[in-house]
């Protein structure tokens, strides 16, 4: 099969309409951006043997793939317009282009995001893919703009992901049928598309959580120039912590859900003012929004961290009941051995 019938076969499930003027088949694709609204642009790279394995099915890979880049679109507040795929392909094995297609065909159907274009060529497998998206001028939301005294809320239910992965790799002792419920999580993650949008407005900083609470959230309060204390105590029983996750001890639920990674759920700060309207914004969507800590200037000298060293070079401070600092890393984790 030549590239251009393998393209016309798998990857011409976007019609156009709704802005989309030229789509996959010409030199270009042509879009009509809304008058008032800016662009917003992500890419995001997938690689058999480092971002999933070669066995994993297609139609989860094809969901996936798109998934993690509208959740960067997510994290900013936008709206996706459309999407190109460059795909490397060793061979040309119809089963696997037919599931992939079709799981990536469904993503973009789901969060309206057309494939409008990309590129197909012959190599190890690889995904890249860039999704556009517009937001209201100057609205995007910026991991830049915590500001102290806010309080730190994610989305969902965090360290499943990575419970799947290390179960899959035989490194975490778990059941079957326990696995099977966390693989979805692993697998086919759900991007926060319309939570993103309806927190304009609301949030004052946001991001999406792709490398694991305690090194993501690092990254927000250095763009913005601030220091954060996690509740621990907060996150215990709260629904942060997947329920799939109990049968693993405080300190092993811990550690999956702050150095997990693969959440692709939200990370954000909103004045203390918005609780009941953050709340509301829960109920609406039926998906746990949690306040797992506060934003503090940088200076604030945190309990338990006595030395000045300490505290500059800790952007991000888990703090037990009792108010005092904890070494996550220095935890045992036999499961991570
Ligand atoms: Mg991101």
């Amino acid at each position: 099969m030549g590239e251009f019938e393998l393209i016309d076969r798998y990857f011409k499930f976007s019609k156009t309409g709704n802005g989309l003027i030229v789509g996959v088949g010409d030199d270009c694709a042509i879009m009509d951006p809304t008058p008032g609204m800016q662009w917003v642009v992500s890419s995001d790279m997938l690689v058999e043997g480092r971002h999933f394995f070669a066995d994993v099915d297609p139609f989860s890979l094809g969901q996936k793939s798109l998934a993690v880049n509208l959740s960067d679109l997510a994290a900013c507040g936008a709206k996706p317009r459309g999407f190109t795929l460059s795909l490397a392909l060793p061979t040309v094995e119809e089963s696997w282009l037919e599931g992939f297609s079709k799981g990536l065909g469904e993503m973009s159907l789901r969060f309206d995001c057309p494939l409008v274009g990309g590129d197909t060529t012959k190599g190890p497998l690889c995904i890249g893919i860039t999704v556009m998206g517009e937001v209201p001028s100057g609205q995007a939301l910026l991991r830049s703009g915590a500001k102290a005294g806010d309080d730190l809320y994610v989305s969902g239910t965090l360290g499943e992901a990575r419970a799947a992965l290390l179960g899959i790799q035989g490194e975490l002792n778990m059941s079957s049928e326990l696995l099977e419920q966390l693989r979805p999580r692993l697998e086919s993650p759900t991007p926060r598309v319309l939570l993103g949008q309806k927190l304009k407005g609301l949030a004052s900083a946001a991001m999406d959580l792709s490398d694991g609470l305690s090194g993501d959230l690092a990254k927000m309060m250095k763009a913005s120039g601030k220091r954060a204390q996690v509740q621990t105590d907060w996150i215990r029983d709260s629904r942060a912590m997947g329920a799939a996750l109990q049968s693993f001890s405080f300190e092993e639920r811990l550690n999956l859900v702050a150095t997990g990674g693969d959440d692709y759920e939200l990370l954000f700060s909103a004045p203390k003012s918005l609780r009941h309207a953050i709340d509301a914004l829960s109920s609406e969507f039926q998906l746990p929004l949690t306040r797992v800590g506060e934003v503090m200037a940088l200076d604030t000298q945190i309990d338990g961290l006595s030395s000045e060293k300490a505290i500059n070079s800790s952007l991000v401070v888990f703090l037990d009941a009792k108010q005092q600092a904890m070494e996550l890393k220095a935890q045992s984790f036999d499961h991570f051995s």
